[in-house]
C-alpha cells in the first residue's frame, strides 16, 4: 500500500484519503495517487510472483491494504492465444483475456473488490452503485459474501438474466425508468444525504483502480511483456484508461519494458459518443441518448470520455464503433474460434478488431490483446437466433433423415 492521497486530474490539488471524488477547486475527477519512491522492481516482481492468485497480489499498486480480504478470489483469469481467430482475421498473433471467468462473470468483480475492501476501511455498513447490469450484479455479490447491506441502481429495461443473477443475493433491486445516465444522477444525488459507499460515486477513485489489474495479469502472462495493441470496450471510458494507467506505471518502475501500445477502443454505434468524438476530431463528447443491444455498455454522457480520447490519440490507436448486427456477428465468431462465449460488450470487442484488421488498420504481425469483459450466458438474446436446433424422434432413421435434410457433414 503506497497510496498517499488522491488527486485532482485537472489541477492536481491533492486531498485526503476519503471517500470524495470531485474536486473542490476545479470540479476536476480525483485519482489515487502513489509514492513509488524506493520500490524494487525485482523486490516486487517476486512479492507479486509469491503472491495470492487473485488481484491481491498486485496490492503494491492498489489503494488498499495488502492483506485485505477478497472473499471471492477475483482475478487471475485466463489470457488465451487465439490462433484460429487471428487466422480468420488476416493476424498472426491474438489473445483474448477472457474476464467472463471472474467469480459474477465480467470484469466488474476487479473494481467491486477493490472499492468493497476500501469501504470496509472507511468504516461504510451498507454499499450501493449506479449500475448498467454487470455492476450491480458483482456489487450485490461481493456484499453478500463480505455481509454488506446494498443498494443497487440499473435501469429497469435490463437483461432479465443480468436481474436474475443480481437478485438472488438478497440485495436492494431498484430498476429506475430511465437510461444509465438518470440512474447515475440519482445516485450522485443520493450519496450526498445517504452514509453509502457508492463504489461507482463517492468511490469512484478507489473502484477504478481496480481495472488495472487487467493490465498487470496481461503483462504477466504475456512473461513480462507488453502487447502492441489493446482492443478495449468503452462505456465511461474508465476501464480503457485505467489499462492504460497500469502499464504506464509498470513502464515507469521499470516492471516491463518497451513501448506503450496502441489503444483500440470499442463502441456499440447505438451508443458511440466517444467513437464519434474521436471521429469529428473533437476533444469532449457530446452526450448520447443509448439504443443498442449491448447494455451493458449504454452509458450516453461518458465521465472518462476525454481521457480515453486523449489515450487512443497519443497511443495511435482509435475509438471506433460497430451496429447491433456487427455485434451479433463478434459474438458468434468468438465462439466459433475461441469457445468463448461473450456478452454484447465482447461482441462490440470481436466486431471491431474485426473491422480494424479488415480496414488493414492492423499491422498483421502485431501482438494483439482484446479483452472480452463478460459472458454470453447474461445476455442470451442477442444470439438467440443465430442458430437452429434439430428436434428428431429417438431412433436412427429419424436422425439420418435429419442429417440428410439440414446437409450436415458426417
Ligand atoms: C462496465 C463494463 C465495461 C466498461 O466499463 P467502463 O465504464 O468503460 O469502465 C466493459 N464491458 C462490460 C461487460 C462492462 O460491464
Ligand atoms: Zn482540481
Amino acid at each position: 500500500m503506497n497510496e498517499k492521497s488522491l488527486r485532482c486530474k485537472e489541477c492536481g490539488t491533492e486531498y485526503e484519503l476519503d471517500a470524495s471524488f470531485v474536486c473542490s477547486d476545479c470540479f476536476g475527477p480525483l485519482e489515487v495517487a502513489y509514492d513509488f519512491t524506493g520500490l524494487d522492481a525485482d523486490e516486487v516482481r517476486r512479492r507479486i510472483q509469491a503472491g495470492p492468485q487473485t488481484i491481491r497480489r498486485y496490492a503494491d499498486f492498489l489503494p488498499i491494504a495488502a492483506g485485505a480480504s477478497d472473499p471471492l478470489c477475483t482475478g487471475m483469469t485466463p489470457l488465451i492465444r487465439a490462433d484460429r481467430l487471428a487466422e480468420s482475421l488476416g493476424l498472426e498473433e491474438v489473445w483474448i483475456k477472457n474476464d467472463a471467468a471472474n467469480p459474477t462473470h465480467s470484469f466488474k468483480d476487479r473494481v467491486v473488490s477493490v472499492a468493497l475492501a476500501r469501504a470496509r476501511e472507511l468504516g461504510f455498513q451498507t454499499v450501493a452503485c449506479a449500475s448498467t447490469g454487470n455492476l450491480a450484479n458483482a456489487v450485490a455479490a461481493h456484499a453478500s459474501a463480505g455481509g454488506f447491506e446494498s443498494f443497487v441502481f440499473v435501469p429497469s429495461n435490463l437483461e432479465e438474466q443480468k436481474l436474475l443473477a443480481t437478485g438472488i443475493y438478497d440485495t436492494e433491486l431498484v430498476g429506475v425508468r430511465g437510461t444509465y445516465d438518470d440512474v447515475n444522477r440519482l445516485c450522485t444525488e443520493l450519496s450526498q444525504s445517504r452514509p453509502w459507499a457508492f463504489v461507482n460515486v463517492n468511490l469512484r477513485p478507489y473502484y477504478s483502480e481496480g481495472s488495472k489489474t487487467l493490465a498487470y495479469e496481461t503483462i504477466e502472462q504475456l512473461g513480462w511483456e507488453l502487447p502492441d495493441r489493446i482492443v478495449c470496450p468503452v462505456a465511461s471510458g474508465s476501464l480503457f484508461t485505467k489499462i492504460s494507467r497500469g502499464i504506464r506505471e509498470w513502464l515507469e518502475l521499470g516492471l516491463v519494458e518497451g513501448e506503450m501500445p496502441a489503444f483500440s477502443g470499442a463502441q456499440a454505434s447505438g451508443c458511440s459518443p466517444v467513437a464519434t468524438a474521436f471521429e469529428e476530431g473533437h476533444e469532449v463528447c457530446r452526450p448520447q441518448k443509448p439504443d443498442t443491444i449491448a447494455k451493458s455498455l449504454a452509458i450516453g454522457n461518458p465521465a472518462d470520455g476525454i481521457y480515453a480520447l486523449e489515450i487512443a490519440r497519443d497511443t495511435g490507436g482509435s475509438v471506433d464503433s460497430v451496429t447491433d448486427d456487427e455485434i451479433r456477428a463478434g459474438i458468434k465468431l468468438l465462439a466459433e474460434t475461441t469457445g468463448v462465449f461473450t456478452e454484447t460488450a465482447g461482441g462490440v470487442t470481436i466486431a471491431t478488431l474485426a473491422k480494424l484488421a479488415a480496414a488493414g488498420r492492423i499491422d498483421p504481425a502485431e501482438r494483439v490483446v482484446a479483452y472480452i469483459t463478460g459472458d454470453g450466458l447474461k445476455t442470451l438474446d442477442a444470439t438467440r437466433e443465430s442458430f437452429e436446433m434439430s428436434v428428431i424422434e429417438p431412433d436412427v432413421k429419424s436422425f439420418e433423415d435429419e442429417v440428410e435434410a439440414v446437409g450436415a457433414a458426417n
